[in-house]
């Protein structure tokens, strides 16, 4: 296993940071920086390697705070050890409790379990922040500022799932169950009401389909209806039933700041919520629990475009800058977020997705011009 900037030797580690961002720029080498965060470092599979390398460069150029244990998970770990999620890479979140990871691939058939809500389940991490905010002006819609907080371990993501076989059908029905508690709802409302009064946000919306899943989203909604009560005054609440709140999000989405809701339809309303920002190479994410903080893109591996060099760094970027906001390095996210805003908007260099011609790489140099 490769492993990087253990915190134990950080001025040859911090060194070969310093010269691998500079290696982007064809500058030299300076001074090695202050002590590090011990952080593990997950690239992951498809195009996670690439925009993995791309972050790695431009938290390298701010003089990035992280010692990262780098890791294998996911498919390349399939191929080494049997296995997507690894002992050493559990041991190593263990230790760092902090981590960046890169999309990973849960194989399809061999009986794998979703490798992120394992990782989820394994490390508590109930919240799911998914932040979205308009970056390129001009797009279908402009000033959108939302953000969404996903309970990240119970609902239909629990995987009670099973089979019953009819006339000789072994496969003749299909049966899940999900799993809302009122421990659990309490504490993602909580989380969503205290993000709102610590990030100055005006109002929470919690969505729900009561009306329907009465007992399993029923709860949830009492509960977070509860939690909005303690409250009030300096938070706004309402709610929406989940295919209205679809919907007034495609007519009217400035009408929402911030919406909390259960697990699947946080992962599908996430991804409509990305797309109103152009798309998935601009979403970023944190898991967030007691056990540790785990920040990745929203998107997955992306196999149509991985080896390619076009794949979108921004939401892996965005992560990162929540990993330092997170870690209390907000002036080191506010002039990567800003380096991001200048390398699309001001130099109008842009990947594929978003209209335009550059490769990571060439993205990548752009904001390290930013920051240099
Ligand atoms: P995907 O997000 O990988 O791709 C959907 C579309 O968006 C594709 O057309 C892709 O090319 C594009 N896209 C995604 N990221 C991009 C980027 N950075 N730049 C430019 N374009 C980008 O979704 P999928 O194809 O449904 O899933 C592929 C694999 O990823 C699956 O195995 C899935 O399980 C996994 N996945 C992992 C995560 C995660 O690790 N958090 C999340 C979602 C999916």
């Amino acid at each position: 296993m490769q492993r990087a900037c253990f915190a134990k030797t950080p001025p040859a580690c911090t060194h070969d940071a310093l010269a691998r961002a500079h290696t982007y720029l064809g500058m030299h080498m300076t001074n090695p920086g202050p002590a590090k965060i011990p952080a593990t470092l997950i690239p992951g599979d498809g195009v996670g390697p690439e925009i993995t390398e791309s972050v790695v460069a431009i938290l390298d150029a701010l003089g990035s705070p992280f010692a990262w244990d780098v890791q294998e998970g996911g498919n390349a770990a399939v191929a080494k050890v049997g296995d997507p999620l690894p002992p050493p890479l559990l041991d190593s979140i263990r230790r760092t409790r902090l981590a960046l990871k890169g999309p990973l691939t849960t194989p399809v058939g061999g009986g794998f379990r979703s490798v992120n809500v394992r990782l989820r389940e394994e490390f508590k991490l109930y919240a799911n922040v998914r932040p979205a905010r308009t970056i390129i002006p001009g797009g279908r819609y402009d000033d959108i500022d939302i953000v969404l907080i996903r309970e990240n371990l119970e609902g239909l993501y629990v995987g009670f799932e099973h089979y019953i076989p009819i006339d000789g059908d072994p496969h003749a029905a299909a049966i899940s169950s999900g799993v809302n508690t009122r421990a659990g709802s309490r504490r993602i409302a909580e989380y969503a009401f205290d993000y709102a009064v610590r990030k100055g946000r005006k109002k929470v919306t919690i969505v729900h389909k009561a009306n329907v899943l009465k007992a399993l989203t029923g709860i949830f909604l009492d509960t977070a209806r509860d939690v909005a009560k303690r409250y009030e005054g300096r938070v706004a609440h309402d709610d929406r039933i989940v295919d209205a709140c679809a919907m007034q999000l495609v007519l009217n989405p400035w009408q929402f700041d911030m919406i909390v809701t259960t697990n699947l339809f946080g992962d599908i309303l996430s991804d409509e919520i990305a797309g109103l920002v152009g798309g998935l190479g601009m979403a970023p994410g944190g898991n967030i629990g007691e056990g540790a903080a785990i920040f990745e893109a929203v998107h997955g591996s992306a196999p149509d475009i991985a080896g390619k060099g076009i794949a979108n760094p921004t939401a892996l970027l965005l992560a990162a800058a929540m990993m330092l906001d997170h870690v209390g390095k907000t002036g080191e996210a506010d002039r990567m977020r800003d380096a991001i805003n200048r390398a699309l908007n001001e130099d109008n260099v842009r990947t594929g997705d978003l209209g335009g011609k550059a490769t990571t790489k060439e993205y990548t140099q752009a904001i390290l011009r930013r920051l240099a």
